[in-house]
């Protein structure tokens, strides 16, 4: 399986190095994370990377709160959390319920606490194309599992299916100063399969299983497959993966692939931050 994109095998060897050195140099670093509401994918996500801190010697503090709590509630939280000096990364787990103001809530966090790095500070440092105090997850991940494989990125045709402020965009502009020709599509993109055929390294981040099709994809390509779905109770990509494999020169799987490689680069965030605070 040459092809293959082993997000989770680079995600163990990164959190077992990870957890050598915590253990070598007597770290003590601590995520805080906020989950409001029960929605169970959150609640699933949120229990994944408290596993994962857990495994590595990474304190994890889950903050939960109902549905119905108010927002200045959560922004409180958050400023204490600021303040709180054996706090080194704090994470509010998205979606939000409706009546509280996303925005307003990510603002809140201190940008040097940011392990997400979606504060405008940090997000704008990224589109600046300079380094912020955290990279965020999944376009970190991303690139740390092309650079393994050693895939150039200069010069290439690179296409981005989805424009969220998450994924989409931030990995837009780290491709953009790793020298790609970058190119973003979303849904209200014409002639989608045209782009996409274009694309040297093809990245999928829409949440629709199996929306990208053989005949959307140019022979020899390299594919990351953002998407997670629940279909049938399996985990489905954005990628049709059966259906491309034999054109593609590499391709990352679901689940396995950018998954882990997210979890990967939230627990090398934590340990960042520590690092830059004074302990
Ligand atoms: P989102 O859900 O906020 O937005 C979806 C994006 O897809 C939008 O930009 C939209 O314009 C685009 N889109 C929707 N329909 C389209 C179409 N028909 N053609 C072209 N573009 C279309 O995006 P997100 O938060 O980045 O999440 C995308 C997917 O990635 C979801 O399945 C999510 O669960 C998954 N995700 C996975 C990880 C991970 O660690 N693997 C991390 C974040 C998100």
């Amino acid at each position: 399986m040459g092809k293959i994109l082993d997000g989770k095998g680079l995600s163990d060897k990164i959190l077992n190095k990870l957890a050598d050195s915590i253990l070598e140099n007597n770290y003590s670093p601590t995520l805080a994370v906020i989950l409001v509401g029960n929605n169970p994918a959150s609640e699933v996500y949120v229990s994944v990377k408290e596993k994962a801190c857990n495994k590595i010697g990474i304190k994890s503090v889950v903050y939960k709160f109902d549905e119905n709590t108010e927002e200045s509630v959560i922004l409180n939280q958050i400023r204490e959390l600021n303040e709180n000096k054996d706090i080194d990364g704090i994470l509010v787990q998205l979606p939000l319920p409706k009546h509280i103001d996303k925005f307003k809530v990510i603002e809140t966090i201190s940008p040097q606490k940011d392990v997400d790095g979606f504060t405008l500070y940090n997000f704008g440092r990224v589109a600046l194309g300079l380094k912020p105090h955290c990279y965020p997850c999944t376009p970190k991940g991303i690139l740390t599992l092309l650079d393994e494989y050693k895939i150039q990125i200069e010069g290439k045709n690179v296409v981005v299916v989805g424009r969220s402020d998450i994924v989409g965009k931030p990995l837009a502009n780290i491709f953009l100063k790793r020298n790609a020709t970058v190119t973003i599509c979303h849904s209200k993109t014409k002639n989608l399969a045209e782009i996409t055929n274009r694309a040297d390294i093809l990245v999928a981040a829409i949440g629709c299983p199996k929306f990208i099709t053989a005949e959307m994809v140019k022979d020899g390509a390299i594919l990351i497959d953002v998407g997670i779905s629940r279909v049938d109770g399996k985990l489905s990509g954005d990628i049709d993966f059966d259906e491309v494999f034999d054109k593609v020169a590499y391709i990352t799987p679901v689940p396995k692939g950018i998954g882990p490689m997210t979890i990967a680069s939230l627990m090398e965030n934590t340990l960042e931050l520590y690092k830059s605070h004074n302990h």
